[in-house]
């Protein structure tokens, strides 16, 4: 039987103290809301929750109708066809989650053991975990404070012979410098995969995420910017890539002859229900980025004045979607991440923390033994993510910040 890999925090040393605690328990509240005195709101603010308000039952209801429920119909070219096109590649390939969009995008450049990826120690597990399906190595990089993203200055150091390709994440919706990071790659010869799982909209530049690599990874999980319940997709400029990724996608069925196989597929299939409902989320793609960033806006503007609160950032390169609104917190705000989220949570209003990064990781702590990621540690120690939907009113985000500031006022 497989067994868990365990890591007590005492094995951790000093990195114990940037591991978030348990969950609070989130408590119904009744919120008063500051800018229309007397009126009250009663429940809980999501960290995030879908907005469904376009085609999605209609198409849904179409695909039903028309008895195309399974991984063949009309929505899954047309949802990769808009998608594709609103993201500014020539190419989507639909699959089942963003874990396995990483996959098959990894999968295509014949990545195997003893090959080396570079990725951001601070980072969601998947992106670590496409490559080590592969049997090849991620090797851990830093963030720099300015972004948020991975150093590029350490990206070139950590490159070895052994290096064939770079994720690189685009965290919490802010893209990545691009410009020179391609120029690194195209200088050593490496895959350029975005991880653009959390940036569903952002443009690097004027030009869109999910265009500026060898290939890129979205996710359309129900938390994501555009949302099918599951589902993934792999876009890219490389007629080879898209080729390959559609057959590693199902099956390596070959074209010469059905039930031969010259790959090692996969079924990682998008069906047509998620493909109809991926459809409608992106006819409605810009009003939810605009509506993120409008709300972005919004809580930089307010949490400005409350001392110990740090905004998160957006370079002058950059347009960031914010897929969600982190915050760190500084000592002069008086409460630990912790403290602040379990104040929140009896108020009804529902956080996360940021990312634990890889090398804190139970299954990935002996790889990386010893290596240190100091921006990446101070990340996920002081940072934490308040509530982010498209869907959020302006109304929650009052509640919000006034609730942040009640807290540190004690
Ligand atoms: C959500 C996410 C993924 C994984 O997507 P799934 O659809 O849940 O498999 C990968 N990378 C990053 C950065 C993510 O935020």
């Amino acid at each position: 039987m497989l067994q868990p890999r365990e890591l007590k925090l005492e094995d951790l040393g000093d990195l114990a103290e940037i591991i978030p605690g348990p969950e609070p328990t989130l408590q119904m509240a009744v919120h008063p809301i500051p800018r229309f005195g007397g009126k009250q709101r009663r429940g809980i603010i999501p960290v995030c929750e879908p907005t469904l308000s376009g085609n999605e039952l209609k198409y849904v209801t179409d695909a039903v109708e028309t008895n195309w429920i399974s991984s063949a119909g009309g929505y899954i070219g047309r949802f990769e066809a808009l998608f594709a096109e609103k993201v500014g590649a020539r190419y989507g390939v639909a699959c089942a989650n963003g874990t396995v969009a990483l996959h098959l995008a990894l999968a295509t450049t014949g990545l195997g053991p003893g090959d080396e990826v570079i990725i951001p120690t601070f980072t969601m597990i998947a992106t670590a975990n496409a490559v080590t399906y592969l049997g090849a190595r991620p090797v851990l990089v830093d963030s720099e404070m300015a972004t948020w993203n991975m150093d590029l200055n350490q990206v070139e150091e950590a490159i070895t012979p052994r290096t064939r390709a770079i994720a690189l994440v685009r965290t919490y919706g802010h893209p990545v410098d691009m410009d020179p990071l391609s120029a690194m790659a195209q200088k050593h010869g490496l895959f350029v995969l975005e991880d653009a799982a959390e940036a569903h909209g952002a443009r690097y530049k004027g030009r869109g995420v999910g265009s500026l690599g060898d290939a890129a990874a979205f996710s359309f999980y129900g938390n994501k910017i555009i949302t099918t319940g599951e589902g993934g997709m792999v876009t890219t400029n490389r007629e080879d890539v898209a080729r390959l990724a559609w057959n590693l996608r199902d099956h390596a069925f070959s074209t010469e002859r059905h039930f031969w196989h010259k790959f090692l597929g996969y079924n990682y299939r998008m069906t047509n229900l998620q493909a109809a409902v991926g459809l409608a989320q992106t006819e409605q793609m810009e009003t939810f980025v605009a509506a993120r960033r409008a709300n972005a806006a919004y809580y930089t503007g307010l949490l400005r004045q409350i001392p110990g609160v740090v905004t998160p950032p957006e370079a002058d390169w950059a347009s960031n979607v914010f897929w969600m609104y982190g915050i760190l917190l500084t000592e002069e705000f008086g409460l630990t991440r912790d403290q602040l989220r379990v104040a929140l949570a009896q108020r009804g209003i529902e956080t996360r923390t940021f990312f634990i990064p890889m090398h804190c990781q139970p299954i990935y702590f002996d790889q990386y033994r010893g290596q240190r990621f100091p921006v990446a540690e101070d990340l996920c120690r002081r940072g934490l993510y308040l509530p982010s939907a498209s869907n959020l009113t302006r109304d929650d985000i009052e509640v919000v910040v006034e609730a942040i500031q009640e807290c540190r006022a004690g």
